[in-house]
């Protein structure tokens, strides 16, 4: 246990200089832990919180992730990661992936999930790639309609309203087990 391991109730700072954070909670005079974790305070920001280990579930370069497409940009998109290595977090943290380089109408939707890879963390940033077979999307929806979409050849077909679409679909696509990905 370093100094700065906290357990519940335990005071970590005065209302008057700190904010309560996460896993925190304000008794109207001290910021107190909520939970046992590591005591965070936030010198700028004025914010004190407690990280609980289990939250920092933080994806290693080489990992494998599964997420859900937050937002789709011109020349990458962002991913909530719901899994690393096949495991459920719940720290719901964001990587990034390029999609410049691929020639490809509408790489992902938000709302679709993903697999990638991890490559590196720079700034503070997740960056991951999708540049493998296995990686991509494993669940979309038709752009048009929001209905069923299935695979025709590299596209891939709304069976309600028929609009043919591209996306970088991973070799998983359509198989239910994707949790199991790297068991
Ligand atoms: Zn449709």
């Amino acid at each position: 246990m370093s100094d700065n391991s906290v357990f519940p109730g335990d005071k970590i700072a005065s209302i008057e200089e700190y904010e309560a954070g996460h896993n925190t909670f304000d008794d109207g005079d001290m910021v107190r832990a909520s939970t046992m974790g590591e005591k965070d305070l936030d010198k700028i920001k004025r914010v004190a919180s407690v990280n609980h280990p289990k939250m920092l579930s933080i994806p290693k370069v080489g990992d494998v992730i599964i997420g859900t497409v937050a937002a789709v940009m011109s020349s990458m998109i962002a991913v909530t990661i719901e899994y690393i290595n096949g495991k459920p977090t719940t720290s719901k943290v964001e990587c990034i992936c390029g999609t410049r380089n691929m020639r490809i109408r509408n790489v992902a939707l938000v709302n679709d999930i993903a697999t990638l890879k991890i490559v590196a963390h720079l700034n503070g940033t997740i960056h991951a790639e999708m540049n493998e077979p296995e990686l991509g999307i494993i669940f979309t929806k038709c752009r048009k309609c929001g209905g069923k979409v299935v695979t025709m050849r590299d596209a891939i077909k709304c069976t309600d309203c028929s609009w043919i679409d591209e996306r970088k679909l991973s070799s998983n696509f359509g198989k239910t087990n994707f949790i199991h990905l790297r068991e």
